[in-house]
């Protein structure tokens, strides 16, 4: 049954650094071990059992000598061909069982085989779950099992791929005699199997059982006795196991995805809290971006709806506001318009009409009802340049704006507080304690992202100006051009007739502005893109602030789960695997709460349309730009931790307490 060389060791040491002292664990190992050896490593506590356990397993790299394991020198292996040789070629057993606490036990017998590639051969799992006599238990995590039964489910997990040789580290140390003695006669019936089967223990009886004995002290090997012609113990001898061929190995990039994918989700949902809490930064930020960037949408659209309703051919005359040394100045060297000149405007060639505006404030009040809203004096011409045409009653006529009379028409919000349903044309309500007669109503514009249009009264200007606000001078003058195509000779006309009645001199031509739809179209989308932008940099603020979470709490799970990164590289996980397995936990914690974000963003921009009334548009550009991010952040974020849980020595990550 014994053999060619499996493990050939020549002087090999380890020492470890322990401040200014050398601690030598293992002090020059010379010695060979045979295929389908039973050997015993025995000796007292610090006689560096387990350090030799851990080098010969290639958990653990030696100081010194070469090791040749299946002829092969190990010495300059990279780690990833020693992940790979932990995983194809070695099974192991520890005392502290070392299974994935959240992994079945069928689960946790399944890790090697994703590790290699196998996943699709789960059923080679079940296999060895039965063999080890726990068919019924497949599904019981590690806390619904004995410490016998979790023994088992480790040595199934040391058997999945097929390994020509089985660690164990004191595998009876934790267990009841009669659990430890099951858990011997597996270990031999392997062993019987062809299995090399190594295991340091320090209980002469077990040590009895071996074929053969190594005895350490003071980290080396003090005796090395073969006990030639062993009985065979008694016990179940295991059918042989399928050939590993039955099961190839998949290189699909996607089958090892699939793998990773779930083991990240499980560690996800096993942590729910957690998971939730460090979702919560990107759901937060994610939806203040969405809901940011709807209501910019919103704005932009509902400006320009009201812009085109305008028309274009519209040119709005106001005084200038003037900059003295950096400083805007709106009073003193501005020109103030008069009703004259918006007579003199409406008599020039090109142009059709116009409509001279002031605008205040004005409480209304109607018997017990109150109402605050803005108040316009405005030409008779106003409703055909603004497509305003009363929908009940009429607008005010020439006569009564000659005559200064107290006629009001009023916007359908204003309707709606004063009057509720009834009509108003005809009744007298009261603005600014003056008695004022509702002839008209307006039609119903809509309302503006943070303004509502329909909120406002109509009175005749001249009304407005001398008996209510008090002025002799107009806001602004709205004047239409004959056609489209004179629209700049109209507005020459006009900046000759202003310097003219004005006698302006060349320094004060800015005192007034002539502006075009257009111009303030662009400027108020200019307007509308810097409070996107402002709005939705300070949302991106707060998914950065989400991501460092996502980075604190990866961190913590790194040193939290340094067993179980331990675990995953003694069954095979190379860097990769680690790095990749954190980095999609990452990213599913912030894509699910990316996506939760928009739903989230999605409801708030809803609740402000219906409950606010303002404009808000969910784009599929921001959901898109939403979702990009988050797995952005992921990435961005879990790279540190992920690459942190990566670099772990296997040994040192299992040791960790
Ligand atoms: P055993 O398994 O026989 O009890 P070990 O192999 O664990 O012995 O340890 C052998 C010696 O090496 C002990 O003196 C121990 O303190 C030391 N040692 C083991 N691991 C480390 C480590 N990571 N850092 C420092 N010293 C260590």
């Amino acid at each position: 049954m014994v053999g060619d060389p499996i493990i050939e060791l020549v002087d090999v040491s380890r020492s470890y650094q322990l401040g200014p002292t050398t601690v030598r664990a293992l002090a020059g190992c010379t010695l060979s071990i045979s295929r389908g050896e039973f050997v015993a490593v025995m000796g007292p506590s610090g006689s560096g059992k387990s350090t030799f356990l851990h080098i010969l397993g290639l958990l653990d790299r030696p100081n010194g000598g070469s090791y040749r394991l299946e002829g092969e020198d190990v010495g300059g292996l990279s780690d990833n061909r020693l992940a790979y040789l932990r995983n194809r070629r070695m099974g192991f057993v520890f005392q502290q069982f070392h299974l994935l606490p959240i992994n079945t036990a069928l689960e946790n017998a399944e890790l090697p085989l994703i590790y290699a590639g196998r996943s699709s051969c789960r059923s080679e799992a079940l296999a060895r779950i039965r063999e080890v006599g726990l068919a019924g238990r497949a599904g019981h995590l590690p806390n619904e099992l004995s410490g016998g039964e979790r023994q088992r489910v480790a040595i199934a997990r040391s058997l999945v791929n097929d390994p020509a040789i089985i660690f164990a580290d004191e595998p009876t140390g934790n267990l009841d005699s009669v659990s430890g003695e099951e858990i011997i006669s597996l270990l031999e019936s392997l062993n019987r199997r062809g299995k090399t089967v190594i295991m340091v223990t320090h209980e002469e009886r077990l040590a009895g059982r071996a074929g053969r004995v190594i005895r350490m002290r003071d980290g080396e090997v003090v005796s090395d006795r073969r006990r030639e012609g062993k009985p065979a113990a008694p016990g179940a001898v295991w059918p042989e196991p399928p050939p590993a061929e039955s099961c190839p190995v998949s290189h699909s990039g996607r089958a090892v995805l699939k793998d990773h994918l779930r083991e990240s989700l499980r560690a996800v949902f096993s942590h729910r809290l957690r998971s939730f809490l460090s979702m919560l930064g990107i759901l937060i930020g994610v939806g203040a971006v969405i809901a940011m960037l709807a209501l910019g949408a919103g704005a932009k659209e509902a400006i320009e709806r009201d812009l085109a309703r305008l028309g274009s051919n519209l040119l709005m005359v106001r005084p200038g506001s003037r900059t003295v040394r950096g400083v805007r100045m709106e009073t003193g060297s501005v020109t103030r318009f008069t009703l004259q000149d918006a007579e003199a405007m409406g008599k020039l060639p090109d142009i059709r009409r116009v409509s001279p505006s002031v605008s205040g404030r004005g409480q209304l009040v109607r018997g017990n009802r109150n109402w605050n809203t803005r108040l316009q004096g405005v030409g008779v011409d106003y409703p055909d340049m603004r497509s305003a045409e009363p929908v009940e009653g009429r607008f005010f006529t020439g006569d009564e704006l000659r005559r200064r009379d107290r006629v009001a028409v009023l916007g359908a919000t204003v309707v709606r507080e004063l009057f509720g349903e009834a009509g108003p044309v005809g009744a007298e309500i009261r603005i600014n304690r003056q008695n004022f007669r509702v002839v008209g109503v307006l039609p119903e514009k809509g309302s503006h992202t943070w303004r509502d249009l329909d909120d406002e009264v109509l009175i005749p200007i001249t009304t407005a100006m001398y008996r209510v606000m008090g002025k002799d001078y107009v806001d602004s003058i709205d004047v239409e051009v004959a056609a489209a195509g004179r629209m700049e000779a109209a507005e020459e006309e006009l900046r000759q007739l202003i310097i003219q009645r004005h006698r302006l001199g060349p320094d004060r031509e800015d005192s007034f502005q002539i502006r075009n739809m257009a111009e303030i179209q662009e400027t108020i989308q200019s307007t509308t893109r810097t409070m996107s932008m402002l709005l939705g940099s300070i949302a991106a603020i707060s998914l950065l602030v989400g991501g460092i979470g996502i980075m604190n709490i990866m961190l913590v799970s790194v040193t939290e789960r340094t067993r179980e990164i331990g675990i995953r590289k003694a069954v095979g996980a190379s860097r990769k695997d680690i790095l990749v397995q954190f980095l999609i936990e990452a990213v599913v914690m912030t894509l699910s709460g990316g996506l939760a974000g928009v739903l989230l963003g999605a409801g708030i921009s809803w609740l402000l349309s219906s409950l606010a009334g303002w404009t808000v548009r969910v784009t599929p550009f921001s959901v898109i730009l939403a979702g990009a991010f988050s797995v952005l952040v992921g990435l961005v974020f879990g790279l540190w931790p992920a690459r942190q849980a990566a670099r772990l020595s296997p040994i040192e990550a299992l040791r960790y307490e």
